[in-house]
């Protein structure tokens, strides 16, 4: 099985549809028309993308367009996205975040830029993957960090602010694609003249989705940016990264809980419903506007305690 993608006018979307009349089969969602032929499956896309699968798709892409331009270009940006190996040896800036499934708190972001030769310092000090430390850990290796003299840029999304842009149709994708853009835009800016090898940021969601988020706000990717999950794992910049976005996550909990004096916990799970409850108690429903990222099940599970 092999697959062919072609972009083609719409004006010839219907003499293909015409050419495949007796062939047609259920069209998918979103799809124009498909159709089945002995060689391959044709599914065509009003946005002019027509997808030939099967053993021989050659045989029906070339009557309709130049299939040695097949999509080689997606495929190479796909494989672009995974950083060289020597990236992680090499000066270059990591980002993460923290608080994304946490129902209080905010969501905060960091990149880091690490110099080469502050990547042994960095491990001696015990800089790794932040899930594996704990609160107390991350706050200090935070501290240590800072007086590294680390150029870092730290972001926070208030609650406040997350809940506006969540009902505006924001999802929590496209929050972490422009917060962890403008970290990244401010580093960058701090470090000039400086350039980083490269910019690895821990993947939350497909590469192609990023940049879709970015040009939806009328941004574009900077240049040598690259993606990988578990990035935290491989590159001290992320795991820099990843522990100040932590630290801060974890500071603003205790601000928390000092402001309110109630239980704030971490997460989602049953607890949180327990301390959302208590919340609603003391400071009324609005309050979970500023402290909770509302549209979690945690709201309306806390609001049956009641
Ligand atoms: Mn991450």
């Amino acid at each position: 099985m092999s697959h062919i993608v072609l972009k083609l006018p719409k004006s010839k979307l219907e003499t293909m549809k015409a050419h495949y009349s007796t062939q047609l089969k259920a069209t998918p969602n979103n799809a124009y028309f498909a159709a089945k032929t002995p060689s391959c499956v044709i599914t065509a896309y009003l946005s002019g993308k027509v997808l030939f699968q099967g053993k021989d798709p050659e045989a029906e892409a070339d009557k309709w367009g130049d299939a040695s331009k097949k999509e080689a270009k997606p495929k190479k940006q796909e494989h672009g996205y995974h950083p060289p190996e020597s990236l992680f040896t090499s000066s270059h800036i990591g980002s993460d975040e923290a608080g994304t499934g946490d129902y209080f708190g905010p969501i905060t972001v960091a990149c880091a830029y690490v110099q080469d030769h502050q990547i042994n310092q960095l491990k001696a000090i015990g800089v790794r993957d932040s899930k594996n430390l704990s609160d107390p850990q991350i706050t200090d290796l935070a501290k240590r960090i800072v007086e590294m003299k680390i150029p870092y840029s730290l972001l926070r999304l208030p609650n406040k602010k997350y809940n506006q842009l969540q009902r505006k149709g924001w999802t929590q994708g496209k929050m972490k694609t422009i917060l962890h853009h403008q970290a990244i835009e401010k580093l960058l800016q701090k470090i000039e003249p400086e350039k980083p090898k490269g910019i690895l940021i821990d993947q939350f969601s497909q590469p192609n989705v990023y940049q879709k988020h970015l040009r939806s706000e009328k941004q574009s990717l900077q240049n040598d940016v690259y993606f990988m999950t578990k990035a935290e794992s491989y590159s001290i910049a992320v795991a820099v990264g990843s522990i100040i976005a932590r630290s801060a996550f974890v500071k603003a909990m205790n601000q928390l809980e000092m402001d309110t004096g109630l239980d704030v916990p971490k997460g989602a799970s049953g607890k949180v419903d327990r301390a959302a409850a208590e919340m609603i108690r003391h400071y009324g429903e609005e309050k979970l506007e500023e402290v909770a990222k509302v549209h979690f099940a945690n709201t309306e599970k806390a609001k049956k305690l009641l």
